[in-house]
């Protein structure tokens, strides 16, 4: 499957039906998941793989990375309401994806999910809750040996120093999110916010 080809089958993934802003719901756009999960391809780090998507909400990652040829895919999400729209989606592209309830605080989850090769995800920025983001690399970590992952742009130096010993950074692509008017603190009808996708490779 092309990357364009990606992009457009993931557009049509339904969104959140009632967002929660304290769970920073936001959908990754089609394509900037579709990017991620093409870089995720070339590197090799896909195809016949065994893939987690922490805080999957409304299964766009995990999805395309079944699209692409994982060998199996879980979803892990704390709100289950979502998890009826994320099995929707798998279904309308016939996607193989297990998806289940989960809270990535726990420690237990790791092991429940079982072995994986690759972390997908896009996980809270920690702008309603700070340092929201810091148990999914927490989970990412203990999960898989390779994690992609979408963050603030200029996230670099705190992921950095977060992972230090535990992981090393291997590869960046900019990116952009655009997302339209969702929450009443939102002051404009469309905020376009600067991210980076990272590779982290754990070292330890
Ligand atoms: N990965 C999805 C959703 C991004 S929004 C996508 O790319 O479209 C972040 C998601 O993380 C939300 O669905 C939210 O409900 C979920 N989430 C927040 N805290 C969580 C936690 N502690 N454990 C599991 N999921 C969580």
């Amino acid at each position: 499957m092309k990357l364009k080809q990606l992009e457009i089958a993931l557009q049509r993934c339904a969104g959140y039906t009632r967002p929660k802003a304290s769970l920073e719901q936001y959908q990754t756009p089609a394509p900037l998941a579709a990017r991620l999960l093409y870089d995720a391809l070339m590197h090799g780090d896909i195809e016949g793989k065994r893939v987690i998507d922490p805080g999957c909400g409304t299964g766009i990652l995990a999805i395309g990375a079944a699209l692409l040829g994982a060998e199996a895919v879980l979803g892990i999400e704390i709100d289950e309401r979502v998890l009826e729209t994320a099995r929707a989606n798998a279904d309308l592209l016939t996607a193989d994806v297990t998806f289940i309830a989960g809270d990535v605080k726990d420690g237990s989850l790791p092991a429940r999910a079982g072995a994986c090769d690759t972390i997908v995800m896009n996980p809270p920025f920690g702008a309603q809750n700070a340092h929201a983001d810091r148990p999914f690399i927490d989970f990412a970590l203990a999960a898989a040996p390779v994690t992609y992952g979408i963050f603030n742009a200029g996230s670099i130096p705190f992921v950095e120093a977060y992972t230090a010993g535990r992981a090393r950074i291997t590869d960046k692509t900019g990116g952009r999110f655009s997302i339209k008017r969702t929450f009443a603190f939102h002051t404009r009808d469309v905020q376009e916010i600067e991210v980076e996708i990272l590779r982290l490779e754990r070292t330890a």
